[in-house]
């Protein structure tokens, strides 16, 4: 039998991720109002055209500077790393959030860092 413990654990973990993923579209609707267009080119390309742009939404990076949105105080620069280079889509859509959430954004990928400020990226747009 699960204990009451684990089971509750369980079900925290489950409403943190729908909430998580509640928080990316939120936070990716926002950015498409200050301009984003979602670059679909990077998402899986056997999905049709609306699970494309969901896709491209729910890449990793995206979920974690949403989660990192909701976690610590504005004005705190949001960290996050990952193993793979960042794709297009998430540079962007990047740039924007630091813009329209006037956050400080450092993303660090297997080759480089990136510094997003105020709508841009300290790699200049060439990584
Ligand atoms: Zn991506
Ligand atoms: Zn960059």
């Amino acid at each position: 039998m699960e204990s009451f413990m684990s089971f509750f654990l369980k079900t925290m973990r489950i409403l943190n991720r729908d909430k998580i993923y509640a928080e990316t579209e939120k936070m990716m609707k926002k950015i498409k109002l200050a301009g984003y267009v979602p670059n679909i080119s990077d998402a899986r390309l056997e999905a049709e055209e609306d699970d494309k742009e969901t896709s491209v939404f729910h890449h990793s990076e995206k979920l974690a500077i949403a989660f990192g949105l909701i976690k610590t105080s504005i004005g705190t620069p949001i960290r996050i790393s990952k193993n793979l280079r960042v794709c297009t889509d998430c540079h962007n859509a990047t740039k924007m959030i630091s813009k329209v959430y006037n956050r400080e954004i450092i993303v660090r990928d297997r080759i480089r860092f990136h510094h997003f400020k105020d709508g841009s990226c300290s790699c200049n747009d060439y990584w």
